[in-house]
């Protein structure tokens, strides 16, 4: 795991260093959060999901309880068609887990302010994403890729869990978790 772990946050920092020439354009700031709160996908691999649940196992018990009971309820909502404001995100539009967000959420800026519409992303740094999305799935390949919320409710899981850190999750096991959790597989096309 740990080699794993070394290997996506290298590619987090070198996402962020090609990045840095677009980004640098971004209207973005902290708390304005319109990505985080009219979140359609906010996909990423069982890994990633590992890293925000450390941090968020830092967190003050009574917080992580309510979190945790937000995340399954987000988990239904998404089920029936919902967007929900990312759980993560705080009274003051905060992130409560930034250092340890997803990759999803680490790729999105946009040029132009978001109150008028939806983000504004280079073309460039787009297809740019597309090919770290690729490689954090690929550092992933026994684990399972989606939404925010369902990577979670399944890490909290405890035989999928453990499952998954003994890295003795067969295809069949990771298919039948994917299909309750509306998941696919890392691996997978
Ligand atoms: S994890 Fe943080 S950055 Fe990502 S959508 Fe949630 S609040 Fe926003």
């Amino acid at each position: 795991m740990e080699e794993r772990f070394e290997k996506l946050f290298s590619a987090y920092q070198r996402f962020e260093d090609a990045a840095r020439g677009f980004l640098l354009e971004a209207a973005c700031r902290p708390g304005c959060a319109d990505c985080c709160i009219d979140v359609g996908r906010m996909d990423m691999t069982t890994l990633e999901g590992l890293n925000v649940l450390s941090a968020l196992e830092g967190l003050e018990p009574p917080v992580q309880k309510r979190l945790r009971k937000r995340l399954l309820r987000d988990k239904k909502k998404r089920g029936k068609g919902s967007r929900v404001r990312c759980a993560f995100l705080d009274q003051r539009d905060l992130c409560l887990v930034y250092e340890q967000r997803p990759f999803s959420c680490r790729q999105l800026y946009s040029v132009k302010r978001c109150d008028r519409g939806p983000p504004t992303v280079h073309r460039a740094a787009h297809a740019l994403s597309r090919s770290f999305i690729d490689e954090i799935k690929g550092i992933d390949d026994t684990g399972l890729y989606g939404h925010l919320p369902n990577v979670l409710a399944l890490l909290m899981e405890p035989d999928f869990r453990e499952m998954y850190l003994a890295r003795s999750l067969t295809r069949a096991r990771a298919e039948s978790w994917a299909k309750r959790y509306g998941l696919r597989l890392s691996a997978a096309p």
